[in-house]
């Protein structure tokens, strides 16, 4: 990775965009993605999407979606003493949650504050997982006044303050929020690889960041419906099994540093399937595979169901430690990912269909 896309990776990453704020983080990924695409445009409730117009008459549309929320806290009430309380934005783990730091957006701009934690020596609930409404931020403050001063009020938003870290000489990169800005950072590297290679895709080529992901994939939703892609590759993150305790024969075997993570399921479309395998196998690209009885847990799940239905394929980035502020995903994988889709874009002709026919 060059110079520019490591800075637009940081500053996407430390960007705060929790479930339902996230238009300035939208405004950096859709600048970084505009040099390398025809057009870029923005919903009602701010999902974003940068469109590659193929030059072939009656092209099909592909949608490749990531999504542009992450996970964090909203202020439900603030009492007398200043301590507030919150809900969660999405599937927060509140047993990793106290004692941490989380940077709330204020009316004033950025506000730290901890999530208070009882000292061991005299708490009595032992290991037990709080409830969300157990944890409580300490802004420093001695009454609600003094916190509603520093531009905190309820229903602001908060993440974790934890940034982005690169581990073993940028083998691992660790933050919170790799889920699923670092799909949304890969398919803004596919539009660029696709760019510089002077690639001319057959199809139309959309590259969809969509909000509001972690409270039931709504903002895919919304771009599925309103842009009619004839067939779509939702790209999210999948758990990793490959960390200690994990049970294989429960959870499926999926490694960081094999590649990327093709879904067999219900959802997802047997011939969309069969043209990445046989794209990948081609290319010699690695690539993991899983499956699911029921749905992915991902866009996958309501993008394919828009109108008629779409040929849909959930391909995964594996992430260890999901919704915490550790995830942790291998940088072999993110580019492994990039070239499968360049390669499967490259493939495709004006007159492909992955519908069924009879
Ligand atoms: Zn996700």
């Amino acid at each position: 990775m060059d110079e520019h896309a490591n800075e637009f990776l940081s500053a996407y990453l430390d960007n705060a965009s929790p479930t339902g704020m996230e238009m300035e983080g939208q405004r950096l990924w859709a600048a970084y993605i505009a040099p390398y695409t025809d057009e870029q445009h923005c919903d009602a409730y701010g999902s974003a999407w940068a469109v590659l117009r193929s030059e072939q008459p009656g092209a099909p549309t592909l949608m490749l979606d990531a999504h542009a929320d992450e996970i964090g806290f909203t202020i439900r009430y603030i009492d007398d003493k200043g301590f507030a309380r919150v809900d969660r934005l999405g599937g927060t783990d509140t047993a990793i949650a106290r004692g941490r730091r989380v940077r709330f957006t204020g009316t004033d701009g950025e506000v730290i504050g901890v999530i208070g934690n009882t000292a061991i020596h005299i708490r009595d609930d032992g290991d037990k997982a709080p409830k969300i409404w157990e944890l409580y931020i300490d802004f420093g403050c001695d009454s609600r006044e003094e916190v509603e001063a520093l531009g905190i009020r309820v229903g602001t938003t908060g993440v974790y303050c934890d940034g982005p870290l690169l581990l073993n000489d940028g083998k691992r990169l660790v933050c919170r929020a790799l889920d699923d800005k670092l799909c949304g950072f890969i398919n803004a590297q596919v539009a660029r690889a696709l760019h510089e290679q002077g690639i001319k895709p057959a199809w139309n080529i959309v590259f969809a960041n969509s909000i509001q992901e972690e409270i039931g994939c709504i903002g895919a939703s919304m771009v599925a419906y309103h842009l009619r892609p004839d067939a779509a590759i939702c790209i999210d993150v999948t758990h990793a099994t490959d960390s200690p305790g994990l049970d294989k024969n429960r959870y499926g075997d999926v490694c960081l540093g094999k590649g990327g993570v093709l879904c067999f399921g219900p959802t997802c479309h047997p011939n969309l399937n069969a043209r990445i395998e046989r794209v990948v196998d081609a290319a010699g690209i690695p690539m993991q595979y899983e499956s699911t009885g029921r749905f992915t847990g991902t866009n996958t799940d309501f993008v394919y169901r828009t109108r008629a239905g779409v040929p849909s394929a959930s391909l995964s980035l594996p992430l260890r430690y999901m919704h915490s502020p550790v995830e942790t995903a291998d940088m072999g994988d993110v580019q492994s990912i990039v070239d499968l889709l360049v390669a499967f874009i490259r493939d495709l002709r004006v007159e492909d269909d992955f519908r069924h026919k009879l």
